[in-house]
């Protein structure tokens, strides 16, 4: 019988796990949501990766309010949180109040700790080491994080290919720090999953009061795209 990778209990029931929740592939008129992977081409998977092989049902269900919680902020609340800069900062960036990183950093190492423990293809860049259980005792006991415990920066994609796209990033962009990068098409996070202190510029952003989201208008996939090509016509 499979066993639970939360609890690691035999269960005979087993949840149908979103990696990354099925409210975050809800189309939002423009495009379809696709996951993409290193190296393949886009899979359109309209409810997003489900993997039925890491969360017993009970677990699932006790879990479930991080999602939930995300999502609220994020897809539903957004527009109603924002704290307008009332500078030239409102053109290039977002801001909602500082409560909500709590929240959001629970829900993207959730998140990551789901896709580091799947097997599922479109998550192979996500593997989390000895982080999978220090994320997994963090959740359950509920813990109040520091700033600079799994900071993150956050981007707000103004006009999204749609495009879902989880992976590793250099770490020499990072100052050597490991840092995983969760598209979700409309948000990109990049969050540390490091015990080293966050590297500047992001350091700044991460002891602000708010918590700030750049605007970005191109998705990094249509940056690697336009790379692509370019390599292709040099051949
Ligand atoms: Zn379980």
């Amino acid at each position: 019988m499979k066993h639970c990778k939360w609890c690691h209990k035999e269960n005979p029931q087993f949840a149908n796990s979103h990696i990354i929740p099925k409210a975050f592939f809800v189309h939002d008129g423009k495009n379809d949501r696709k996951i993409l992977s290193v190296g393949e081409y886009p899979r359109r998977k309209p409810t997003g990766s489900k993997d039925t092989n890491i969360l017993c049902v009970d677990c699932e269900k006790n879990f479930q309010q991080i999602d939930s919680q995300a999502a609220t902020i994020l897809l539903q609340n957004f527009d109603k949180y924002l704290i307008p800069f009332n500078d030239k900062k409102d053109d290039i960036a977002l801001q909602i109040d500082g409560q909500h990183k709590q929240a959001i950093k629970r829900f993207l190492i959730y998140v990551l700790w789901r896709a580091s423990v799947s097997t599922l293809r479109e998550f192979r860049m996500i593997k989390l080491g000895a982080y999978e259980d220090k994320i997994k005792d963090a959740l359950i006991n509920d813990k109040e994080f520091g700033n600079h415990e799994y900071s993150f920066s956050a981007f707000k994609v103004e006009k999204s290919s749609g495009n879902i796209y989880p992976r590793k990033l250099n770490k020499r962009a990072f100052s050597g720090c490991n840092f995983y990068e969760l598209d979700f098409a409309n948000f990109i996070f990049n969050i540390k999953v490091d015990s080293r202190i966050t590297p500047e510029p992001l350091k700044s952003l991460t002891e602000y009061e708010h918590l700030v989201f750049n605007k970005i208008y191109e998705t990094p996939e249509k940056r690697r795209q336009a790379m692509v090509k370019i390599v292709k016509s040099q051949k």
